[in-house]
């Protein structure tokens, strides 16, 4: 198996090899009007086959339509970016200074790896709501504006971008504070979801809940006053009263929103602040991590090219 990844990063054309038997596993398809009546039409750049199709007449290549389509950067160290994103969990800069490749080129591939897995996770929730027992909890991250991207948008709010790190401010943690919560939903048979939210409000709490928890299940939470809104919204609601000691009562408890807490905050900490606007898209490449944590290497990298 690690031969097999070590393979990958070899060359260009085994890098090309693999993406081919990944991508066309289930039969080569033209990516334009998804006919299957394909002709081999020559070599693109010697190591990627490319094709014709008999309907449209286009022709295309084993990267055509794939997040790795225009990247500057060869497709083994695309692959080895992957790897080094999704699988070792490294942060872009220093896969950068790993390849030593600059940062710009790696930042465009890594961006758009990370952006392809946020849009594939919306596709898969949908509308599907958690049923049964869930658990609900609230964490806090510093999150503020980053990058120079941003530069236009910190002047109008009328102060200049910082040259220091975030601050962390009293009291509850909101959006405004560049301290927003994530909302922590786990049903307790595994599945789990991150939403980033602007506050803890009733309002808010209601608008989350009711997207995405089923009617009429049962949601485990701690006292904190915004939850009690849960039942008259026409949930089941236990709740354990943190503040005078009690961590459980009997199954009441939201341990398992506390343990996934704990993996986040660290797991964000890697990014060095990562911007409140990527805050959404961030926590779906948590969320796949997470989901694929005991998936072979192979298999992840094979999952990114997927999406
Ligand atoms: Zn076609």
């Amino acid at each position: 198996m690690l031969a097999e990844l070590l393979n990958l990063f070899v060359c260009e054309a085994s890098a090309a090899r693999f993406l081919r038997g990944v991508r066309w596993a289930g039969g080569i398809r033209c990516p334009y009007c998804s006919s299957e009546a394909i002709i081999r039409w020559a070599w693109y750049r010697r190591v990627y086959q490319r094709y014709r199709c008999k309907a449209c007449r286009r022709t295309f290549n084993d990267k055509t339509g794939t997040i790795s389509a225009y990247s500057r950067i060869p497709l083994n160290e695309w692959l080895f970016l992957a790897y080094l994103l999704g699988c070792l969990h490294i942060s872009i800069l220093e896969a950068s200074r790993k390849l030593e490749r600059s940062y710009g080129a790696f930042y465009r591939s890594a961006r758009k790896i990370i952006y392809a897995i946020h849009r594939c996770r919306r596709r898969l929730w949908g509308s599907r709501k958690l049923p049964g027992d869930v658990e609900m909890d609230e964490v806090y991250v510093k999150a503020g504006l980053k990058g120079r991207g941003n530069y236009w948008r910190i002047l109008s709010l009328g102060r200049k971008p910082r040259c220091r790190g975030l601050k962390a401010r009293r009291g509850r943690g909101s959006w405004k504070k560049d301290m927003p919560p994530i909302i922590i939903l786990v049903e307790r048979r595994g599945v789990e979801r991150y939403i980033p939210s602007t506050d803890v409000e009733k309002r808010t709490i209601e608008k989350i809940v009711s997207r995405h928890v089923e009617p009429g299940s049962r949601i485990y939470t701690d006292s904190f006053t915004s939850y009690t809104i849960l039942q008259t919204l026409g949930f089941k609601h236990e709740r354990v009263n943190h503040s005078i000691r009690e961590s459980a009562r009997g199954n009441i408890h939201t341990n398992n929103c506390e343990n996934r807490a704990s993996i986040l905050k660290p797991w964000l900490a890697i990014h060095r602040g990562v911007s409140k606007d990527n805050l959404d898209v961030y926590l779906s490449f948590f969320h796949l991590q997470r989901t694929t944590s005991k998936l072979p290497n192979l298999q992840k990298i094979k999952l990114i090219i997927k999406t």
